[in-house]
């Protein structure tokens, strides 16, 4: 190495400002909750899916609307340096499946239930609950124009939050209709706007002639008066869009869930018509929407396929995770069975033997790896044993190891005799350890 390298002070480097590194042992509520989502899924018969995290920026300009917060301000696109086409980081997945089905043909035999968790990216101002990459939980079903289906994922999401124990989570329901209606509306929209031009600000000015609808959307209290008072998009709806939102109404009231009807809901991308919905608690402050979803039956054709219907929602992971820890202490992660503490390194291959048959026999276990200076002492090793929060110490000494054998001593319960065994006894050990937690 060269000197001159060698005493300057490197510059340390930080991960990009809103974008989180998820470390132990927040990581294993992450776990937690996206084991609960997969058997969740399961039992509603979703299937998962997995597109790229980068596409074409055009997907999400045609899919999501020019006029809106994601394409005119919080993508992060860029050139591809070798072949100058115009990439997006996915500012959300919904566009993305819909590329797949339509790319893959998924729909040559009927309708599709798919379910997808991963990061998404948003150049946001970073906040509690608002990050530049963040994750969500996403579910699409395509193919079927049913209210039965927009009610089936939000009864899903509903059984989510009662599995996690989520409390105070309001569902607020609303219809925007179909084009014809939404274009009846539209002008009622903008003359009402156009009476109160002194409260709008320079966004919603310019925003007014292109998609008042976004006007609603906005957050900007000044305007929340005027927003409250405009005409309602619900009066516009046609009999069979009423019927629509009746469907799925009645399905959640004979399974008992809770909503209320909010003629106010926009949602932040154009392609919802008909049914939309958000979750919405009031324990995070303007961050309080924990999954948002609605009806998008016009998507497909917008990016080029064959027109098919299609409904889905999408979760907020961290709020998810932040309401979590609010409510409840961490619950707690299944314990590490044993620590395998070792007096001689040399002994390690042949005690790696043990513990894989252990590991194989279904026990998590922790082995005390060695340092430069060969093992720790027994004392060093048995504090950390203790930290580890294992529930035995598997010790194996120089005795233990003349005669083939391993020393388990209980960590977390005194009453629990020391005992020796053979070392081809261990797989029993842990089967016999697992039937009883
Ligand atoms: P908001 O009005 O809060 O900006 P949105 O309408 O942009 O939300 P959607 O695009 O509908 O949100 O995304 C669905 C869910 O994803 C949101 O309800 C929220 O829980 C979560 N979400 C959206 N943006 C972020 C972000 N920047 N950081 C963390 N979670 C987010
Ligand atoms: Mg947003």
């Amino acid at each position: 190495m060269d000197e001159k390298n060698n005493s300057r002070k490197v510059e340390k480097l930080l991960a990009v400002k809103g974008m989180n590194d998820i470390l132990p042992p927040d990581s294993a509520r992450w776990e937690a909750l996206e084991e609960r989502v997969r058997q969740l899924m399961r039992r509603f018969a979703y299937e998962n899916i997995r597109t790229p995290i980068v596409e074409p920026t055009a997907l999400f300009v045609r899919g999501l609307g020019e006029v809106t917060d994601i394409v005119e301000k919080e993508m992060y696109s860029f050139e591809d340096r070798l072949n100058g086409e115009a990439l997006t980081l996915r500012p959300e997945n919904t566009a993305g499946v819909v590329r797949a089905v339509i790319e893959n043909n998924l729909l040559y035999n009927g309708g599709k239930r798919l379910y997808y968790m991963g990061p998404m990216f948003r150049h946001e101002r970073p906040q509690r609950g608002r990050y530049r990459q963040f994750h969500q939980i996403g579910a699409e079903a395509l193919g079927f124009s049913g209210g039965e289906v927009d009610a089936e994922l939000i009864l899903m999401a509903h059984a989510l939050w009662q599995e996690i124990g989520l409390q105070d989570v309001a569902l607020q329901i609303n219809s925007l209709g179909q084009p014809e209606e939404r274009n009846l509306h539209r002008s009622a929209l903008i003359g009402h706007f156009e009476a109160h031009m002194d409260v709008l600000d320079e966004e919603a000015k310019r925003r007014l002639h292109l998609n008042p609808l976004r006007l609603l959307d906005s957050k900007n209290p000044a305007m929340q008066a005027v927003i409250e008072a405009a005409p309602r998009l619900i009066d516009f709806l046609g009999e069979a869009s009423r019927a629509h939102l009746q469907t799925v109404c009645n399905v959640l009231d004979a399974n008992g869930v809770a909503y209320s009807i909010n003629p106010r809901l926009v949602r932040g991308m154009d392609y919802y018509n008909l049914t939309v919905f958000e979750f919405v608690t009031t324990k995070l402050g303007a961050q309080g929407t924990i999954c948002a979803g609605g009806r998008y039956d016009y998507l497909m054709e917008q990016v080029g396929g064959k027109p098919a219907p299609a409904v889905g929602w999408a979760i907020g992971v961290e709020r998810v995770l932040e309401l979590l820890k609010e409510q409840t202490s961490a619950s707690a992660m299944a314990p590490l069975h044993a620590y395998a503490i070792v007096t001689d390194s040399q002994d390690l291959p042949q005690v790696m033997r043990s513990l894989q048959a252990l590991r194989a026999a279904g026990a998590s276990v922790l082995m005390q790896a060695s340092g430069a200076e060969g093992m720790p002492s027994m004392k060093a090793q048995f504090k950390r044993a203790d930290a580890s929060g294992a529930l035995f110490a598997l010790i194996f000494g120089a005795d233990e190891m003349a005669q083939g054998s391993v020393t388990i001593k209980a960590l977390r319960d005194a009453s629990v005799a020391q005992q020796t065994l053979a070392v081809t006894e261990l797989p029993q050990w842990a089967e016999r350890l697992q039937s009883k937690a």
